[in-house]
């Protein structure tokens, strides 16, 4: 429905500790698992789409490579359909509506029979009845807008936090008007990366091993070419993430801790609000916890990864997490995956209580709607909204 209307479905948004219907595209979707999934539009002509040729085709003799056999675009899509039903963990539901504005009924795609596998699903094209078609001009109800002015955010993500913490515009643009970002390739890269990583700890957890090779395969299957403007750039991206694997790999061999949990959600409440999140790693050593975040971005040498630990509103809001729930400091390890690079904290105590504070400021900012910038010349260079923002310090 959005891409009817000519807007475009972005995938940037998604984030795993807000609970909420994501809309995205099945490509969009690579590397992204749910507990229940819609794939909607399971007609014939949208998925599958009707191949479209190139304007301008390209003369064959100009091609070098090896050119796939039989119908290449009903392979592209039935793999995107494969992609798409295999975000499931637990639901997936196949929806196709009969009416889409034609003359005539759509037919049910080819990939549901495929896939059900149920002969006695396929019908006959037939006409819209007159009624049909009046139904199409049936009034829509439409929801009235929420009033939040006044009232204290009723829950808030550890990521919201720290968008309004950095900066309240930036909270406003990412989480109130809802500013969509085009596809980035960090994004894509970066939760590439993440879930190969987080495959190995899990195996590890279940007392599996994992080669070299399933962490690649699992990194390969996540990665896609989007928010890439040229193919060797995406080739490079590509390159530098298996080596990055690897030394990761050859490291991870080496230690020999079983973690507790991995991609562990978290929630607490502080003055009536909602705080919630996730760990990627918690592991116990000789009674002590340790919480690990992986991160893509570089860090050039210790000193810079030490800084961003003790600057870490992430961290410290996961230390208040654990020592709410459990009654102990825990250590908290940012690991720089890409540098081989790691910092550890155990905040102290007042840190925690000032964190308390902070959270507490962060919700009657966000209660009286007060979306003050808080420019920056390094807040503002990483911010994704410093192209549009008008208080962006350059
Ligand atoms: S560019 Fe700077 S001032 Fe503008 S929203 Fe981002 S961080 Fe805030």
């Amino acid at each position: 429905m959005i891409l009817t209307v000519g807007d475009e479905v972005q995938s940037f948004d998604y984030d795993p500790d807000i609970d909420a219907v994501n809309v995205m595209t099945v490509h969009a979707s690579k590397g992204l698992e749910f507990e229940c999934v819609f794939i909607v539009n399971c007609v014939a002509e949208r998925f599958p789409t009707r191949q479209r040729k190139d304007k301008i085709p390209l003369p064959e003799k100009f091609i070098h490579e090896k050119l796939p056999e039989g119908d290449f675009h009903l392979q592209e899509e039935r793999r995107l359909f494969y992609v798409g039903a295999t975000r499931a963990k637990k639901y997936l539901f196949l929806s196709a509506g009969e009416d889409y504005g034609g003359k005539r009924c759509k037919k049910l795609s080819r990939f549901i029979l495929e896939f059900l596998n149920n002969p006695a699903l396929i019908k006959e094209k037939r006409k819209l009845t007159g009624l049909e078609k009046i139904e199409r001009f049936r009034p829509i109800k439409l929801a009235r807008p929420r009033k939040s002015k006044g009232t204290l955010p009723a829950k808030l993500t550890q990521a919201q936090i720290d968008d309004y913490y950095t900066c309240p515009k930036k909270y406003y643009y990412s989480n109130v008007i809802k500013i969509p970002l085009p596809v980035n390739w960090h994004f894509m890269y970066g939760t590439a990366i993440h879930n190969a990583v987080g495959r190995y700890f899990e195996k590890k957890m279940r007392g599996k091993k994992t080669t070299l090779k399933d962490l690649i395969c699992d990194f390969e299957k996540s990665y896609d070419n989007e928010g890439f403007i040229t193919r060797e750039q995406e080739e490079i991206r590509r390159h530098t993430g298996i080596e990055t694997l690897k030394r990761f790999f050859r490291q991870a061999q080496k230690d020999d801790f079983i973690p507790d949990a991995v991609e562990k959600k978290f929630s607490f409440q502080i003055g009536g609000v909602k705080i919630s999140g996730r760990y990627d790693l918690v592991k116990t050593q000789n009674g002590q916890t340790e919480i690990f975040d992986y991160k893509t971005s570089d860090v050039e040498n210790q000193q810079g990864a030490t800084r961003r630990i003790n600057q870490s509103t992430q961290m410290v809001v996961y230390a208040l997490s654990e020592f709410l729930a459990n009654g102990k400091i825990p250590k908290t390890t940012l690991v720089f995956i890409e540098s081989d690079l790691s910092a550890s904290k155990i905040f102290k105590p007042e840190k925690l209580e000032e964190t308390k504070k902070m959270i507490l400021d962060v919700a009657e900012g966000i209660k009286n709607e007060n979306y003050q910038s808080k420019p920056d010349i390094r807040t503002c260079s990483w911010c994704p909204f410093n192209g549009i923002c008008a208080e962006a310090k350059k």
